[in-house]
């Protein structure tokens, strides 16, 4: 069988059987967006790993390698945000060809120790590898959270709102744009740099998981029609989507009245937007969405309520029918 035929999930769930060993220190293994370990003290150490690859991720001509090392450190970040954390120290792996242009490693490097710094970030090594094939970009990241503030995907519970920070939809809007250039649209450079270097929710992460309150959350990359699958899978519960308080900007509203979609499908089944989705009861989830608008700015939404596992998962449309909610998101393989 090949790796093409398995999917990516699943091939993820045979590569842990294999190797994933549960371990005393091992508070948080394999399946989650970062893993968590215990080694002593009142934090527990976050690690997680994300790749850009050319032709996968990106295309070369079409971001400058400046944006691409903000992004590369970027994406990683979200994934310690999810987990209530903050990055500390990133291993940074290139495999180049010889051909590359010394000026766009140093420049992709400048961008990856801007967002290095901006959020508190060391560049403590890495490595260098040869592939005449194209450019991947491997990044290690390490982070820390104390350990009653972690948040993870499990512990979603029937009766918890469904909530996300910020708006969806920009980044696949941004990504159309990208390829539309007769588009016009007075926010086209706001959606493409969202699109090409999304600002992790670092912050909102931290107020979310300090507040003791949120019951589970993951960080939005595949889109959130595939990524709440997660959390109802390692919760172990059904969900109810309502495509109508998905939170979209009217610039999203634009492109997509301009392509003839709805801007509810960019939200719900565009990736990329690296937003915040988090689970908690009914009263906490006001408290929480206040304490994320007080503290940073960000505005947080309800978009749905968890279910018992035998409900599924669902999706109100607009017009409220209710429909199974289906993965469409972004996977690999
Ligand atoms: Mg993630």
């Amino acid at each position: 069988m090949r790796i093409g035929d398995v999917g990516e999930f699943p091939l993820i769930e045979r590569l842990a059987w294999i190797a994933g060993r549960g371990r005393a220190d091992v508070v948080v293994g394999i399946g989650d967006d970062a893993a968590a370990v215990d080694l002593g003290g009142e934090d527990l150490v976050l690690l997680t790993v994300d790749s850009q690859v050319e032709g996968s991720h990106f295309v070369r001509g079409c971001i400058e390698p400046r944006v691409l090392g903000r992004r590369v450190l970027a994406v990683n970040t979200s994934d310690i945000a999810a987990m209530g954390g903050r990055p500390t120290h990133a291993l940074v792996s290139l495999v180049l060809p010889t051909e590359l242009e010394l000026e766009w490693v140093e420049e992709l490097y400048r961008g990856l120790a801007e967002e290095a710094d901006r959020f508190g970030v060391a560049v403590v090594g890495g490595n260098v590898a040869r592939c005449e094939d194209g450019i991947v970009l491997d990044l290690t990241l390490v982070g820390r959270v104390r350990r009653e503030h972690l948040l993870t995907r499990a512990g979603a519970k029937p009766g918890d709102m469904a909530l996300v920070t910020g708006s969806l939809g920009e980044a696949a809007a941004g990504l159309y744009l990208s390829s539309h250039p007769e588009l016009e649209i007075p926010e086209r450079d706001a959606l493409l740099a969202r699109h090409l270097a999304p600002t992790p929710r670092v912050e909102e992460g931290q107020v979310i998981g300090a507040a003791g309150l949120a019951t589970a959350m993951i960080d939005l990359s595949d889109g959130l029609g595939s990524d709440i699958g997660h959390v109802c899978d390692r919760s172990g519960v059904g969900v109810r989507i309502h495509a109508a308080k998905l939170p979209v900007s009217p610039a999203v509203e634009r492109v997509a009245e301009q392509i003839g979609k709805k801007a509810w499908e960019l939200a719900l089944f565009g990736g990329e937007d690296f937003e915040l989705l988090f689970t908690a009861s009914p009263h906490a989830a006001g408290v929480l969405a206040e304490r994320v608008s007080a503290g940073t700015g960000t505005p947080v939404s309800v978009v749905g309520e968890v279910l018992p596992a035998p409900a599924g998962r669902r999706l109100v449309l607009p017009e409220g029918i209710e429909v199974p909610l289906e993965p469409r998101g972004f996977t690999h393989f």
